[in-house]
């Protein structure tokens, strides 16, 4: 029995997260021809891979009982004392920050900043962290940011090996120090062995130099079990054989240590967690990179640099030559996208907020509590060696005592670290204090009276370290770190950068692909819950069945709606997703004997990633032609599986296409691959096309990788954090991604492809969230909407501008794309102009020029109202108009409206004025502008400028304006 109507909960979601009120979908469907929306989506999608089902998905949910179900599930995870270490510490989040950041939809619901004119806030925040990274480790040039530190330790490995090649020399060895992090050694293999590296683990006194094999060797500064030393010497006989060296390391310890730079590193990598950023189970925390100057060709991800716009003002913006290396497509050598930008951001302001000063003071506290945690041990008779250390102590015992000490330690709820050896491990960190020393001393005295007084142990140590250890180079001595160190000018500093933002508070953010979509509050209360926030990746199973629960239950809905036997949640973003999803089919393959399947057909209309990802598993990339319809040209499909066909290992193929249409022949596609041996790849950053209405693993796919952060609603940050998981087929499920410190996976496992066994878990109860309020009718509805609000407005725009490609039946998918090539003639307008003159309109412009130059990609999502539709039409087609007037020669074609955008307060308030339009034409140009205004804070970026003048860091002290 249906219950009766006024027994419904009254906080369902599904109204909330879908835009269109129904009245709105009659009224649109009627403007798109349609009859309904089944019919709509009938229509669209090709008959032969409609699921026609619906999803074995639990209904709907209110707000309050699925937060209340979370809740429960949450109260498994036990919170306890971490003192793992291992790269990941507690740390106390300051309120200022995790207020007015993490839980700020100013900030987290902003888009990766290639629309640099709104989004100096943020590009001022990354160059604070490339300040950051960069000052502390003694290189200069950082960039912003990686994904964690075991595959930034992988992304300088692919460096050392680019760099070599670069002079000559094919050195194919990378030396790992087995003081390195047991989880950064297991990535670094994952990532070593289809680039054909040979890694050489052991201690630092085995490395063969000599043989002058080794393209670069990594160390862990401190090292993983906590020592201190100089190893400058080694950095000199490493250069002296051509190999080049990269440090792991901590930045608080830095704050008190000879930075890597100075001891001559050439890269350093390592992850910022502890500034600020809870552990959230292992992540998302950014992790940086930085190396010499002379690199700077060979950085990967992205790198903020500081440019002048057109009023001669600095700006900040991408620079351009190292930005993205996924552009560069099948010769790139790392395919980081989505990066880590909010956490980045977090890091950073922690800097900010504390200051070169109050970093060292809390790095001087940690290393004081652990001089006397160490003092005190060994007057208990324990041997925690004479070595130096900063924040971790290695102490070893007979077996019966470490026992009884880790049963102890379990009552008290701390967690330490068990050595391979059997000795233990503890890191303290920021939140230890004197109580806790005690508490540990206890665990170790095995009673509660100690044989003497804690604070003498204070007195009888000595902080510091010896020279050539001790930090005697300066940091942070620009005035940003020097300045915002009240709460009120740091929650000032943080609303000024927000507000010079564009973000989904303010506007829809069509970006074709990116899946703009809303960002529910309920989804990111859980975030911040102290259950899911300071959980430590390593703690023991019995800890985290809450997590367990959440994997187990969002593994499931995930594989029902990709159609696939099982999950992989570790990729940290979609082309992580695809690399792990490559290196399965790669597995498949060499598990089936199959040695010589190395060929991965790739579209031209792909997304870079694809290609990098590619190029990276050791594969080898072969274009296949699009038709003019934008669809896989199936003849040059066929004719190159068959001349590939003893070769063939993957197709790479994203659905719908990023052409944004349903091609009718997916099946056959998938068909022509297996045939011929290969393996099908789909890129899933479109299901938000497919959820509920078709299933990649239905249609043929072999494997998929998901955007949780498109899809999935796991807000952008500003340019990330993502999550990227994989469904496979059943005969892949064996080699998904497996992790050797928790023992994840099987033994046909690929290497781990994150640093955390389940990536960046903190934030997957975002997606769980969203799912279990959408349920599995609101879901396929979500879909259905998406599909409607891109049509709609397609049929709007359609007056007024070409779109590139529809479907057989006329229909566009979830996006569309709009071809503003003809311009260029007859106006001289540009696709970056009307991008630009967006901005005027208080809008983020679309995706320009993906995957066609000169078209812009639009894609609405489902939680966009029609009023909001309407609004983004209007200011499309007023920005038509002015096109015309150009086109007919009201307007001149250079000094127009559209060139000169985005206009600032500055320009349009000058006393000067002496353009062809009027003041309120550029900044008012609807009555709704007017009563809405969004001011970009700079004129237009001068993007060739910042390329020549590369500075990606904070202005010194002295030249600072505000
Ligand atoms: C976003 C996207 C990717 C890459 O995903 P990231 O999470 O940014 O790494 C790959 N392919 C397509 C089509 C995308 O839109």
């Amino acid at each position: 029995m249906p219950q009766p109507d006024f027994l419904q909960p009254t906080d369902l979601f599904p109204p909330r997260h879908i835009g269109p009120s129904d009245d709105d979908i009659r009224d649109m469907l009627a403007v798109a021809g349609m009859p309904s929306l089944d019919y709509l989506c009938d229509v669209t999608v090709p008959q032969n891979i409609q699921l026609r089902r619906p999803l074995d998905l639990p209904p709907q949910q209110g707000e309050q009982a699925v937060l209340g179900e979370l809740k429960r599930i949450a109260a498994q995870n036990l919170v306890y004392r971490s003192l793992i270490g291992m790269g990941y510490y507690h740390c106390i989040t300051p309120g200022v920050i995790q207020r007015n950041i993490l839980e700020n939809p100013g900030w987290y619901t902003q888009y990766t900043p290639y629309q640099a004119e709104i989004a100096q806030g943020r590009l001022e925040a990354l160059v604070n962290f490339q300040t950051m990274v960069g000052d502390l480790t003694g290189l200069p040039l950082a960039n912003a940011s990686l994904l964690d530190e075991g595959t930034a330790a992988a992304e300088a490995m692919a460096m050392c090996l680019a760099i070599a090649r670069s002079r000559g020399e094919e050195r194919k060895e990378f030396f790992v120090s087995q003081d390195c992090h047991p989880q950064t050694l297991a990535v670094l293999q994952t990532r070593a062995e289809p680039l054909g590296i040979t890694i050489r683990s052991g201690p630092n006194t085995s490395i063969k130099f000599s043989e002058k094999t080794l393209c670069g060797l990594l160390l862990q500064y401190p090292t993983s079990d906590g020592y201190v030393g100089d190893v400058s010497g080694l950095v000199t006989q490493a250069h002296e054989a051509g190999t080049l060296v990269v440090v792991a390391t901590d930045l608080l310890a830095l704050t008190l240590l000879r930075s890597p730079g100075e001891f001559g590193a050439d890269i350093a990598v390592g992850s910022s967690q502890r500034f600020g950023v809870p552990m959230g189970f292992g992540g998302p925390h950014a992790a940086f990179l930085t190396t010499k100057e002379e690199f700077k060709r060979q950085i990967p991800g992205r790198i903020v640099g500081v440019s002048k716009d057109a009023a001669g003002n600095t700006a900040y913006r991408l620079s351009l030559q190292t930005r993205e290396q996924h552009i560069r497509r099948e010769k790139a050598t790392s395919n980081i996208c989505t990066a880590q930008v909010l956490l980045a951001v977090m890091a950073a302001m922690y800097a900010v907020y504390h200051g070169p000063d109050g970093l060292r003071r809390i790095a001087q506290r940690v290393h004081g509590l652990t001089l006397m945690l160490a003092e005190g041990l060994r007057r208990l008779g324990f041997d925690v060696g004479p070595e130096l250390f900063f924040d971790t102590l290695r102490v070893r015992a007979p077996k019966n005592q470490v026992d009884l000490i880790r049963v102890r330690a379990n009552e008290r709820r701390i967690n330490l670290r068990t050595h391979e050896d059997g000795s233990l491990g503890l890191s303290l960190d920021e939140a230890s204090t004197v109580h806790e020393i005690g508490t540990l001393l206890e665990l170790f005295a095995g009673q509660n009276r100690l044989p003497f007084q804690i604070m003498d142990l204070a007195d009888s140590i000595k902080p510091g370290y010896p020279n050539p250890l001790a930090r005697t180079s300066t940091y942070l001595t620009h005035a940003i770190f020097n300045r915002y160190h009240s709460e009120h000018e740091m929650l000032r500093y943080l609303h000024r950068l927000q507000g010079k933002d564009l973000s989904l508070t303010h506007s829809m953010i069509p970006l074709g692909s990116c899946t703009m979509k809303l960002n529910a509050t309920a989804e990111m209360l859980p975030v911040t819950w102290p259950e899911f926030a300071h959980l430590h990746p390593f703690a023991p199973s019995e800890q985290t069945q809450g997590y367990q629960e959440l994997f187990r239950q969002l593994e499931s809905w995930l594989a029902e709606i990709t159609g696939f036997a099982a999950i992989s949640l570790q990729p940290n973003a979609g082309s992580q997703g695809e690399y792990a999803g490559l290196m399965a089919i790669r597995a498949y393959h060499h598990g089936h004997g199959a040695l010589h399947r190395d060929v991965c057909l790739i579209p031209v209309s792909a997304h870079g990633t694809n290609p990098a990802s590619a190029a990276m598993v050791g594969m080898t990339v072969v274009a296949v032609a699009c038709d003019k319809q934008g669809n896989v040209d199936l003849t040059d499909l066929e004719a190159k599986a068959v001349q590939y066909r003893d070769q063939l290992s993957a197709l790479m193929l994203t659905y719908p296409s990023t052409h944004g249409v349903f091609e009718a022949d997916v099946r056959r596609i998938c068909q022509i691959i297996h045939t011929h041996g290969g393996l099908v790849y789909m890129d899933g950053a479109n299901m938000n096309a497919q959820v509920g209405l078709c299933r990649p693993g239905d249609i043929g796919a072999d494997v998929c990788h998901l955007n949780l952060h498109k899809t999935f609603c796991i807000p952008h940050g500003g340019g990330g954090p993502g999550i990227g998981p994989i469904g496979v087929a059943r005969h892949l499920a064996p080699y998904l991604p497996g992790h050797p410190v928790t023992g994840l996976g099987t033994r046909e496992s690929i290497g781990p492809v994150s640093a955390a066994p389940y990536g960046s878990a903190g934030i997957l109860p975002i997606s769980w969230v969203y799912i279990a309020l959408m349920g599995r009718d609101g879901l396929k509805k979500a879909t259905e909407v998406a599909i409607l609000n891109a049509n709609y407005m397609a049929k709007r725009l359609e007056k007024h501008y070409s779109i590139l490609y529809t479907g057989a039946t006329g229909h566009v998918a979830h996006e569309f794309i709009l071809d503003l090539r003809p311009f260029k003639e007859t106006s001289g307008v540009e696709a970056m102009d009307v991008a630009k003159r967006l901005m005027d309109y208080g809008f983020h412009a679309p995706t320009v020029s993906f995957p066609v130059a000169g078209t812009l990609m639009i894609e609405p999502t489902e939680s966009e109202a029609k009023a909001e539709l309407d609004r983004f039409c209007d200011a499309m087609i007023a920005i038509r108009a002015e096109i015309q007037d150009i086109a007919d020669g009201r307007q001149p074609r250079t000094n127009n409206v559209l060139k000169n955008a985005p206009h600032t307060a500055a320009a349009v308030t000058a006393t000067d004025w002496n353009r062809p339009y009027t003041r309120e034409q550029a900044a008012f140009p609807t009555p709704s502008v007017r009563a809405n205004k969004f001011w970009p804070a700079v004129s237009r970026i001068d993007e060739a400028y910042g390329d020549r003048h590369l500075i990606c860091t904070c202005p010194p002290m002295d030249s600072y304006q505000p």
